[in-house]
């Protein structure tokens, strides 16, 4: 019989030259687990989606319960749906009141894009600033957005009318002007590698935006809902944003993304054009009822105040000379090796131990920390004595 491993490799879409490969048979807690007995401690969640844990019983009890009741029933914006409508109503109550309204998309990307278009059309201009080495997704707009020039080129040409900032500089703030519809920056940039900005930084960018006109557009899609120790990573830098974009975090590992912004801009895309931003399954209810589950699991089980001596906890037992430095906030860290050979043969000897870790799509020579908030210390201390063994034996 032909493996799994092999019909992967043969019939689906191969997104590098060199896949991870694990096969995964099912997922519980922090723990992935493998068809032939194999468990892995999950350090990635996911890519920052399973915050709460993969199958929390909670949200699985609400997909069950939607399931019970309806699947998809008709395109986004029409129809009343309670899952979307209450999930709502929860996202703005712990956002501040300058958020009124949300859409809801299937993924980062869309969010990205969607969030593109209010701001052009809010401001009636046309240019977009994002920042170097900025990750905001694949699509064409997104891609766009990607502080990469080779995955720009690879794909161009792309949108016209972007300008890129340098992140965490003042200085290249000057790129904004009044000819600039909006900033699109992440909160903490990911992929780069986690690199955390300074609040004058975050402050000296709401000040430019507010002079300029200009909306300020973050990228929460890995910071969210409760990554950095606050349920959002702009609660650290005292400002708020224009518009918020969403995914990842947000559907208790069900697909859907979000982007939030005031009634006064979201309200562009009601008319002239009407339906001029619309999905299918953005929004849907199974999604969103996970999400409404998942929001509550972070709140009741208060995975926001344990954040902070969790990622005390992995820093102090990662304290070793031969990590160059710890980066991130929160439990979103990464540790910086010396180089690319380092970061693979540690992180494969981490799995074979059973303790998935990775890397960064921008940032090769860094080894990837996100764990689910709900990990517990002494998982904490299990994993982090293999990454130490790793990190003797091969850097
Ligand atoms: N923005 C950031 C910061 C991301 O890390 C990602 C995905 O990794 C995206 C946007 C795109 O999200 P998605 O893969 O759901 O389209």
């Amino acid at each position: 019989m032909i493996s799994n491993r092999e019909l992967f490799l043969q019939n689906t879409a191969q997104t590098s030259t060199s896949p991870r490969l694990f096969e995964i048979e099912r997922a519980e807690g922090v723990y992935l687990f493998g068809p032939n007995g194999e468990r892995y401690m999950d350090l990635v969640s996911g890519f920052n989606v399973s915050n709460i844990g993969h199958r929390h019983p909670k949200v699985l009890q609400a997909i069950q319960a939607q399931l019970d009741k309806y699947l998809h029933v008709t395109v986004y914006g029409e129809f009343v749906q309670a899952p979307q409508v209450q999930l709502a109503t929860e996202l703005l109550a712990v956002l501040p009141a300058s958020f009124e309204s949300v859409y809801f998309t299937n993924s980062g990307a869309e969010s990205v894009e969607g969030s593109m278009k209010i701001a052009k059309k809010f401001t009636g201009r046309k240019q977009l600033i994002a920042a170097e080495k900025a990750y905001h997704g694949s699509t064409q707009g997104a891609l766009s957005l990607i502080g990469n020039e080779a995955y720009r080129e690879a794909y161009a040409p792309l949108l016209p009318e972007i300008d890129f900032i340098r992140f965490n500089d003042i200085a290249s703030l000057d790129h904004i002007s009044t000819a600039t519809a909006a900033v699109i920056i992440e909160a903490i940039q990911g992929e780069a590698g986690v690199r955390v900005p300074d609040r004058t930084f975050m402050q000296a960018l709401r000040k430019k935006c507010d002079e300029t006109g200009a909306l300020l557009i973050f990228d929460e899609i890995q910071t969210g809902f409760g990554r950095t120790g606050k349920m959002f990573a702009f609660e650290h830098f005292d400002i708020v944003p224009d518009i918020l974009m969403l995914a990842k975090g947000i559907g208790g590992g069900m697909p859907l993304g979000a982007f939030v912004a005031s009634k006064a801009i979201m309200d562009v895309i009601k008319d002239n054009p009407m339906l001029g931003h619309i999905t299918t399954f953005g929004g849907h209810p199974v999604s969103c009822a996970a999400a409404r589950a998942s929001l509550s699991v972070i709140q009741e089980e208060e995975l926001l105040a344990q954040v902070p001596e969790k990622a005390a906890h992995f820093r102090q037992l990662l304290n070793h000379p031969k990590i160059q430095e710890i980066r991130g906030l929160g439990l979103m860290m990464c540790l910086q090796l010396q180089n690319f050979d380092q970061v693979y043969a540690v992180s494969s000897y981490c799995a074979e131990k059973g303790v998935m870790i990775d890397w960064y799509l921008h940032c090769e020579t860094a080894l990837r920390v996100a764990p689910p908030l709900t990990i517990s210390l002494s998982e904490i201390e299990e994993a982090c004595k293999i990454i130490r063994e790793g990190i003797e034996k091969f850097c």
